[in-house]
């Protein structure tokens, strides 16, 4: 599973996507941060470095390249091609990918409404997110109930006025800060009578709608995540016209599962990238610095770390490739349960590489000079925020059985005599 068996167009774009990663996104990173200045201005800029990075990789046809080749409106790859790709972004978390357009929450939201949107969503809320003109956020947990079971979440959507009410407080809705986000696809009940799954129902929110409130931008182990943040946001009785609701009344959870399918092994295939970076950073680290007589890269301990390091990663990269190549030859309904083993194994994987990392820069590790700090807090979320690990190692565990009766039974079937 490795570049070499990607198709030439698949190739060319990987060789063009890692140029523009390593000599345009990566030396741009402290500047884009110097853009982004302090205090309230954080949350007020668009960077002009990232402005100059989507011209480039719209010039370079590096855009939109996660919407895969079941959508009209995609770049024409499939899962297993963009998770190759997408690694490489992921090596620039901060500028890369939405430099491609290809970043998070705003890949899932396309999806969702390249997949369920009628033509007048398309139309209105699909179309400038494709253009990068406009972001959006997803907006479904809430702080007053436990959201990795979403059947908890207790927003509001009320038919009123041929067109409905929202009223709910939800938190770490990423992408709100935004100055751009235009829109929140928002998650609510709407029929509190209905089948625990049939009660929620997605609608989209406009961002400039009367009574929505970004209330404040929740920091990452100190880090604000600006200009889009993760942000309390609340919905004070806030009217939408009726065809703003996604597929239809009742259907919260099929649009999610659409959602959370492919759009979400996109942080594993990131993830994957940033690991990468570390081990380089690691590498160069132990072998210019001296402790005790030798370069660090001499001791036998660090030689392990390196070793284990890229086991690791090789192993994770599997798991997603796996998975990935899972979507694209059965569909993501039937890769649940290698979606969700990626998504355990990926983040505790590159945790591991990045606090290694970290470790051979000594107290630089947890500094600013290096990207590591923050890789490493952004890691450490993705274990909550893609889902708690729990939450998939229960449905990995359930598939499992749920598989193992199947082949037994499907066994005891095949040995059982022919009926007369
Ligand atoms: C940086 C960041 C960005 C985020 N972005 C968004 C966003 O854009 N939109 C959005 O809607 N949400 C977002 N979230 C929220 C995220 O999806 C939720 O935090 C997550 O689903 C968990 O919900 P919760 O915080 O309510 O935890 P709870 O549901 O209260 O769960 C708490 C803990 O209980 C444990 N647990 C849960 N279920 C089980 C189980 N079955 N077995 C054993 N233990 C269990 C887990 O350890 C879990 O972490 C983001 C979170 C973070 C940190």
């Amino acid at each position: 599973m490795s570049v070499v068996q990607l198709s030439p167009r698949v190739q060319q774009l990987h060789e063009a996507l890692a140029a523009f990663v390593e000599d345009e996104c990566i030396p741009a990173e402290a500047e884009y941060r110097r853009e982004l200045g302090e205090g309230a201005q954080r949350w007020t800029t668009a960077p002009q470095t990232m402005e100059r990075l989507k011209v480039r990789a719209r010039a370079l046809g590096l855009w939109n390249l996660f919407l895969t080749r079941e959508y009209a409106e995609g770049a024409g790859l499939t899962n297993y091609e963009y998770a190759v790709l997408c690694e490489v972004m992921g090596r620039s978390p901060a500028i890369a990918p939405e430099a491609c357009n290809c970043s998070a929450p705003d890949t899932g939201n396309m999806e969702v409404l390249a997949k369920f949107g009628s033509a007048a969503q398309k139309k209105r809320w699909l179309e400038p997110l494709l253009d990068g003109t406009v972001r959006s956020a997803f907006a479904m947990t809430e702080p007053g109930v436990a959201s990795s079971d979403a059947t908890n979440i207790c927003t509001r959507i009320e038919r009123k006025d041929g067109g409905y009410l929202v009223n709910g407080r939800k938190w770490w809705i990423s992408g709100a800060g935004h100055p751009r986000c235009a829109m929140f696809l928002t998650m609510g009940k709407t029929d509190l009578a209905a089948a625990k799954h049939q009660q929620q129902s997605i609608v989209i929110v406009p961002a400039d709608a009367r009574g929505v409130t970004v209330v404040r931008p929740l920091t990452v182990f100190g880090y604000d995540d600006a200009p889009h943040g993760h942000c309390e946001v609340t919905f004070d009785n806030v009217w939408v016209p009726a065809e703003n609701l996604v597929l239809g009344e009742g259907r919260g959870f099929e649009v999610i599962q659409g959602r959370l399918g492919p759009g979400r092994i996109h942080h594993c295939m990131r993830s994957l990238g940033m690991g990468e970076r570390a081990m380089e950073l690691m590498i160069e680290r132990v072998q210019a610095r001296t402790t005790f007589g030798r370069k660090i890269s001499e001791h036998g301990v660090v030689l392990d770390y390196i070793a284990k390091s890229r086991m690791e990663l090789e192993a994770a990269r599997m798991l997603v490739l796996r998975a990935a190549d899972m979507i694209d030859r059965v569909g993501a309904k039937h890769a649940l349960k290698e979606i969700a083993m990626a998504k355990v194994v990926v983040p505790s994987a590159v945790l591991a590489v990045l606090d290694r990392a970290i470790q051979m820069f000594g107290a630089g590790g947890v500094g600013p000079d290096t990207p590591l700090a923050d890789f490493w807090a952004g890691m450490r979320t993705l274990r909550i925020a893609d889902g708690p690990d729990e939450v998939h190692t229960r449905q990995i565990a359930q598939l499992e059985i749920r598989q193992h009766n199947a082949r037994r039974a499907s066994r005891q079937g095949a040995r059982a005599p022919a009926k007369l």
